[in-house]
């Protein structure tokens, strides 16, 4: 296993995540397969895996309860076990003390070594930042206490509420935790990101390296040309050793639903094999192929020419993200718009078209984005 210091203490370069532990059942609601959960922490403890990564509404609440008692069972000191404040239910904001101490009782511990607030974006940020709500004073006398080792948050938002929110609270955060791998690298302006925590020297924690599983399979075309630069290496393994070749990051965390997932994941960090130049070049632009994505470059050339004022460029963006994904980030980020700004409001009048430099069929794409969050997510 690859370590990583992180202050004075070496964490596994790779963590556990339990967001999808296995279920009983097909639905992934379904109760967690305790059993089969415990034979995998047992297989990542062998192995060195000392990060374990749940929250309050990870598989409807039960992940903690089910991770706390797993690791109940291991010695305190052997593992390190981070949850989080679940701010992104804006209904929580005032129950920061209550929730913490169930915390504390569903994992079975006296103490969390990392706490996170919980997807910090667009929507949350004001509540966040609020001192009403008295999250961050809490947080902090938790810490004092000796109840939170680690202080840090995770992101879903954008490049502009990271900033603010770091502007607010950078001084007390010792880690962040982004989505961040080779399709989001441009896709969720994750480089930009990535340079803002450089920024504020704090090191970085990964969330979905694999993209839910979309870059542990891709099609043979792109397959082929990773192939051709690093013969031996397995798809799923591309994704780590392009995050082992950024130094600001400190823990990949990767949801773990079985035992042929872990045992993969563990084997490729039995190394740490950063890409050079050229293999990064290969995959970045495998990247761009795969994404397929609608060249918009954010002129704003068509904005003044929307009848309904519609923010074109940043709804291309998700778009773009939403061909791309399952659907849960664009949901946030539409959500956080006004009703007014969704894309539901094109009216397919073509004018942005007329003077877009890039010939994207703005409407059409307006029209499917509409489709797909109202398939997906019945927005
Ligand atoms: S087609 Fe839609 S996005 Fe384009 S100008 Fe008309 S209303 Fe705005
Ligand atoms: S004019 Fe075209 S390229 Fe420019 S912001 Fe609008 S959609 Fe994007």
């Amino acid at each position: 296993m690859v370590y990583k210091d992180f202050q004075d203490i070496k964490l596994s370069a790779l963590g556990f995540g339990a967001m999808r532990l296995p279920v009983t059942g097909e639905e992934m609601d379904a109760p967690i397969d305790e059993a089969r959960a415990e034979e995998m922490v047992a297989y990542a403890m062998e192995h060195g895996v000392n990060y374990y990564d749940t929250a309050y509404g990870y598989h409807e609440g039960q992940s903690e309860i089910v991770m706390g008692r797993i690791l109940g069972r291991y010695p305190r000191d052997s593992y390190y076990l981070a949850t989080k404040f679940p701010g992104y239910d804006l209904s929580n904001m005032d129950k920061v003390e209550a929730i913490f101490e169930e915390q504390l009782k569903k994992c079975q511990t006296e103490y969390f070594d990392f706490y996170l607030f919980h997807n910090v974006y667009e929507k949350n940020i004001d509540l966040y930042l609020d001192p009403q709500y008295g999250i961050m004073d809490y947080l902090l006398k938790q810490k004092a206490a000796g109840r939170i080792k680690h202080l840090g948050f995770s992101a879903h938002g954008r490049y502009d509420t990271i900033r603010r929110f770091l502007e607010e609270y950078g001084e007390y955060m010792e880690f962040c935790q982004i989505q961040l791998n080779y399709v989001d690298w441009k896709l969720q302006d994750a480089k930009a990101k990535v340079e803002l925590l450089e920024e504020y020297k704090i090191p970085i924690w990964v969330m979905e390296p694999l993209r839910g599983g979309k870059l542990a399979e891709l099609s043979e075309e792109d397959t082929a040309s990773l192939k051709a630069v690093r013969p031996e290496e397995p798809v799923p393994a591309w994704a780590f050793r392009f995050l082992q070749s950024l130094p600001g990051v400190t823990m990949v965390l990767s949801g773990m639903s079985n035992m042929e997932q872990i045992k993969a994941n563990i084997l490729t960090y039995e190394e740490d094999k950063p890409l050079n130049e050229a293999e990064m070049k290969v995959l970045l632009e495998t990247a761009d192929r795969m994404m397929n994505i609608l060249p918009c470059t954010a002129c704003r050339y068509c904005t003044a020419h929307c009848p309904k004022g519609l923010d074109i460029p940043t709804l291309l963006s998700l778009y773009n993200e939403t061909r791309y994904t399952n659907g849960l980030i664009t949901h946030m980020a539409v959500d956080a718009l006004a009703e007014e700004k969704r894309p539901q409001n094109c009216i397919g009048c073509k004018s942005c078209e007329a003077v877009c430099p890039q010939q994207i069929e703005i409407a059409g794409a307006m029209r499917d984005f509409t489709e797909k969050l109202q398939e997906e997510v019945g927005l």
